[in-house]
């Protein structure tokens, strides 16, 4: 699209507010609203100045000019302004005209640029599965000092998503969810309201449903595309879908683990690698008709998973969902439609060209721009080292791993335990990120300096609710 096209857009639907769309280092987006009549080509073409020292990870307040410049294809008719208002997602420069290396969005840029350069693949394809809760009340205290949130009762919470008094008899049962029709489920509607809005985005979308947790879990797949158009898909997708929930009075959370004792958010992501039309990972006849630059792909997932995750599960809540139980993954290995182990081969319905695999850790919290393009440089390390998932212990296990004896589970490796310890494995490990000026050491170091100053260490001051049980009568 050309910024001609971008303006004709705007007089085609009588838009009167241009808003310019970032997306900072932890994942939010940001934005400033241009009257539509103030916006030209020379705008289009060459962005407009902000303040980068106000945005989370960029930099500090002593060189804090920076500049915004729309990606011109991203132009989408928002329809939840009250004006006509058309978004633009937009890449971050320095004021002298390069490239921004802290923008998210530039990493998952130069990881692609550093796929083809590696002659392995010409693209990667990305399709993530973003879970997520509807609830109908969360209130938490949002002050320097605020230490636990609230609903209004528990009862609320446990029938969240219920659409009030109505329905009550119809229970989503304890991790239920999946999937009775309604009227037990009673989000029906508001899924193919956002599912529509999706469409009218641009996204192709495959399906929604609701998913296994009671207090209203869903699930609305969309189809695979390349790494940083996928990343720009789920920046989208969350904004329509808190968008529209918001429309219905309720609170969409892609929280990792909101409700203790039920099923938490994943954002598992299918990933495959494909030479113009020849599918790279498909070989009929061996494992889960995997080829071996597949398991080599698997291998170099696994074998940097730990460090992986500090992007991948980048929340200190990411990790109260990595526990047994709960179809979330918590060791290292892969295997066919198993959901307890961290990589799924899927098998139903799967032709040459479908041939992929699950990394099943990743949860919604995470910025995809990052968590992408972190992936695709673990998975291509272990093609160009040619790793072997089995010579490293990762399987193939097609057991249920959460049940596995004492002796069995000894030789698996897990996934981290906490944020902590996925912060220190990254510290440890991130060379291969470093290749091909893909992510630069500032960006990692920066990543884990504001994970653990802004996240683990304050979570850790803080008195716990759980502590006055424990502890008020010590
Ligand atoms: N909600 C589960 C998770 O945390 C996944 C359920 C599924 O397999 O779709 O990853
Ligand atoms: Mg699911
Ligand atoms: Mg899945």
């Amino acid at each position: 699209m050309t910024a001609q096209e971008v303006l004709d857009l705007i007089k085609r639907n009588q838009i009167e507010m241009v808003d310019f769309r970032i997306v900072d280092v932890p994942g939010r987006q940001h934005h400033v609203t241009v009257p539509a009549v103030e916006v030209d080509v020379e705008m289009l073409e060459n962005g407009i100045a902000f303040d980068g020292s106000s945005i989370q990870g960029f930099r500090g307040i002593e060189e804090s000019d920076m500049v915004m410049r729309p990606v011109l294809e991203s132009a989408y008719v928002d329809p939840f302004m009250a004006a006509p208002t058309l978004g633009l997602m937009c890449t971050v420069y320095e004021p002298n005209g390069t490239r921004y290396e802290r923008d998210p969005r530039f990493i998952a840029e130069k990881a692609e640029k550093f796929l083809q350069d590696s002659g392995i693949a010409d693209a990667a394809y990305f399709g993530p599965e973003l879970e997520f809760f509807l609830l109908d009340d969360v209130r938490y205290d949002s002050s320097p000092s605020g230490a636990f949130y609230a609903i209004d009762s528990e009862e609320a919470f446990w029938n969240s998503g219920r659409g009030g008094e109505a329905n009550l008899a119809y229970k989503v049962k304890n991790k239920g969810g999946y999937f009775p029709l309604p009227p037990t489920d009673t989000q029906q509607d508001i899924r193919t309201e956002i599912v529509k809005e999706l469409m009218k985005a641009g996204i192709r979308v495959e399906r929604h449903h609701h998913e296994v947790a009671t207090a209203g879990q869903a699930e609305i797949n969309f189809r695979f595309h390349t790494l940083t158009k996928t990343g720009d898909t789920v920046m989208m997708y969350k904004y329509i879908v808190r968008q529209v929930a918001r429309k219905y009075g309720k609170v969409a959370t892609f929280m990792p683990k909101p409700i203790l004792g039920d099923n938490g958010s994943g954002m598992h992501v299918h990933q495959s690698l494909f030479n113009g039309n020849q599918p790279l990972f498909f070989e009929e006849g061996q494992y889960g008709n995997l080829s071996a630059l597949a398991r080599h792909y698997i291998a170099g997932i696994l074998s940097h998973a730990p460090a992986l995750l500090a992007f991948a599960n980048p929340s200190t809540n990411s990790y109260k969902r990595l526990v047994p139980g709960f179809e979330a993954p918590i060791n290292l290995v892969y295997s066919k439609g198993n959901r307890s182990a961290a990589i799924r081969v899927p098998v139903a319905a799967v032709t040459p060209k479908s041939a992929r695999i699950e990394f099943r850790t990743p949860d919604g919290t995470a910025n995809p721009y990052l968590a992408f393009a972190a992936m695709l440089m673990a998975g291509l390390d272990g093609i160009e080292r040619k790793l072997d998932p089995t010579q490293l212990g990762f399987g193939p296990i097609d057991k249920n791993i959460y049940e596995l004896s004492a002796e069995e589970k000894a030789s698996i490796q897990n996934v981290p335990g906490s944020l902590e310890e996925a912060l220190d494995a990254l510290q440890a490990d991130h060379e291969f990120l470093l290749r091909g000026g893909v992510f630069t050491k500032d960006f990692i170091q920066n990543w884990i300096d504001l994970k653990r100053s802004s996240e683990v260490q304050p979570l850790a001051q803080r008195p716990h609710p759980y502590e006055f049980h424990l502890y008020l009568d010590l």
